[in-house]
């Protein structure tokens, strides 16, 4: 059979099928390329501070400014969220388009009274932070970053744990041998959150002119931190100190195809909303917005989460006089956030029409959220309608899928927050394979097609995919 003989054949025209980026191209080493830099980025930036920082340095770079000043412009909130846009050669009164994503991820914090000393150890205690499967946090090397407001207002940046030369933190599990009652116990309470206390150091404090002091382990080792930073153990008091895994991400697979790493949730889709940005070479038709937030693991809340009013504050900076609730009727939302890949040792768990394959390009789900779709934003057929014929039409590899199969469990995004704004909203993002664990799994391929999904959707949603998605008479 020819290949046109093939096309040709009733079943290639009915039947609906996803497509293999891998397969679509032969230049796999664009696709390889592409992600030289993100691990980079994901190894650099494993807090949202640093996320932001870095991302303010490359928009600075790249001659963005405050609004005001020309039409490529930024604002960091607070060091923790960044919006950045692309004025649109059409006024924003007609809307825009964002990405949203966000640059928290799941850790452990140090509580704000960390320190004790234990039968000869110096521990830290935390609590830990977004949805975790606790015991998969033990026996892996762990990094503290943060920031510590000292008593009298100067702050310091600390990194500890990620170069040779220091230590790092970790949580010990309790060794098989004397394991009898966990392993008979739910996965759940393998360890639990008092449980979840890091040793830092196991030396007494040398020299004769300490002989007298009491905690001589944890007094050592906030002597090297004194020494090193000039804090002491009330400076906790006023700090954020995420406790992260501490090693780089790696390649996995024997054809190099995957990333494991700390961390891809969410800040896949943010280095590819805010590279798509960066990469924008004209002015676009309609106001291009790529904006970086926080706290979504606890739910989107605080002055720097997706619920707070700064995307309203920019907007007021942009446009000084203008009807801010027409502005975001106008509007249209990629979510940016990562789906649950299809996991072969736990098919159960998945409806295999219906879910997120490594490899299959960006995954456009219509909505999250837990039985029955609570929680969720269910994007309309129109919008979905509009993003389907936008990618298609630029060529990018897709696939559709739900957060697992019905009933399973579930999961919800930004995607909430934004709709509820009245901008027309849907999920975008790649698979991530043990989403939440210290290091998570994607495809370098997804990656690739994640960001040509938010550059098309950047550049190009205007003119006939509004029409579509506004259809809705
Ligand atoms: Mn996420
Ligand atoms: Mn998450």
């Amino acid at each position: 059979m020819s290949e046109e003989e093939k096309k040709e054949t009733l079943g290639s025209k009915l039947f609906y099928k996803t497509k293999n980026v891998w397969e679509t191209t032969e230049n796999h080493a664009e696709i390889m390329n592409f992600a030289k830099p993100y691990k980079t980025f994901l190894d650099k930036c494993k807090t949202e501070r640093e996320a932001v920082a870095w991302a303010a340095k490359k928009l600075e770079d790249a001659g963005f400014k405050t609004p005001g000043n020309g039409d490529k412009i930024f604002m960091v909130n607070r060091g923790k969220a960044v919006i950045a846009a692309r004025l649109g050669k059409k006024p924003i009164k007609e809307g825009f388009n964002i990405v949203v994503s966000h640059v928290d991820a799941p850790r452990l914090d140090l509580k704000q009274v960390p320190f004790y000393e234990d039968s000869g150890h110096a521990m830290l205690d935390t609590h830990y932070y977004g949805g975790i499967k606790k015991y998969q946090w033990a026996n892996i090397p762990l990094a503290m970053h943060g920031r510590i407001i000292k008593a009298d207002g100067s702050k310091i940046d600390l990194v500890w744990g990620e170069n040779e030369n220091e230590g790092s933190l970790l949580i010990p599990d309790i060794l098989i041998h004397l394991a009898q009652k966990q392993m008979e116990g739910s996965a759940a309470k393998a360890l639990t959150g008092e449980q979840m206390n890091a040793i830092a150091g196991t030396i007494p404090i040398p020299g004769k002119e300490y002989e007298k002091e009491s905690d001589k382990v944890k007094l050592n080792v906030l002597k090297i931190l004194n020494d090193k930073y000039g804090i002491t153990e009330a400076d906790f008091v006023s700090a954020e100190i995420e406790l992260v895994p501490s090693e780089n991400c790696r390649e996995i697979g024997i054809d190099n195809s995957c990333i494991i790493g700390y961390g891809h949730d969410d800040r896949i889709c943010s280095y590819s909303a805010l590279q798509a940005l960066l990469d924008m070479k004209e002015q676009p038709e309609r106001t291009a917005i790529a904006y970086l937030v926080d706290k979504e693991e606890i739910g989107s809340e605080g002055t720097t989460g997706a619920i707070t009013k700064f995307l309203e504050y920019f907007i007021e900076k942009v446009a000084s006089s203008c009807d801010i609730t027409e502005i975001m009727q106008n509007s249209f939302c990629m979510s940016g956030d990562v789906n649950a890949g299809y996991d072969v040792n736990f098919k159960e768990n998945f409806e295999t029409k219906n879910a997120s394959f490594l490899g299959k390009g960006i995954t456009i789900t219509k909505f999250t959220g837990r039985g029955g779709k609570g929680g969720a934003n269910d994007a309309s057929a129109e919008f979905m309608g509009a993003i389907r014929k936008l990618l298609s039409d630029s060529n990018v590899v897709f696939q559709t899928a739900e957060l697992g199969a019905v009933d399973i469990g579930g999961g919800g995004t930004v995607a909430m927050y934004f709709a509820a704004r009245g901008i027309d909203t849907i999920d975008a993002g790649p698979a991530v394979l043990g989403m939440h664990a210290p290091k998570e799994t994607i495809s370098k391929a997804d990656l690739f097609s994640t960001y040509q999904a938010y550059k098309t959707f950047l550049d190009k949603f205007a003119g006939e995919y509004v029409k579509i998605a506004k259809n809705t008479n």
